[in-house]
């Protein structure tokens, strides 16, 4: 994994602990505010970073294309998974069922399919 992910924070003064600062989330900055983001602020730790954009509605609005690079991959191993394809049943519908559908009918560009459903999501919501 060579993503930067500190490109999508901002590190905050205020210290986390002896090695850490903490820092806030650029995208919940923008939409939410300073003082919001604030409420929300995380040590600055390539773990925490990351489940916090992952889970991030805002970064993801924000860079759709960029949450595929960095979550996509790991949607993509569970998803099209071929042995999922004969599980039919609850498993299947509590996770995305629509990125499933998509999967299972084109394998020609899954990654561009998943940005679009992205986006659709995303205007939907
Ligand atoms: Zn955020």
């Amino acid at each position: 994994m060579a993503f930067n992910f500190k490109n999508f924070v901002k590190i905050l003064l205020e210290k986390a602990d002896n090695w850490r600062n903490y820092c806030i989330c650029i995208a919940c900055r923008d939409v939410n505010g300073r003082p919001n983001a604030l409420l929300q602020k995380f040590p600055f730790k390539t773990e925490r970073v990351k489940n916090h954009l992952k889970r991030c509605q805002h970064f993801k609005n924000k860079n759709p294309e960029l949450f595929v690079e960095f979550f996509g991959s790991e949607a993509e191993r569970g998803e099209s998974n071929e042995f999922d394809e004969n599980i039919v049943g609850s498993k299947r519908l509590r996770r995305e069922s629509i990125g499933s559908a998509y999967s299972s009918i084109t394998s020609i560009s899954w990654r561009s399919m998943y940005s679009f459903m992205l986006i659709m999501l995303n205007n939907f919501m």
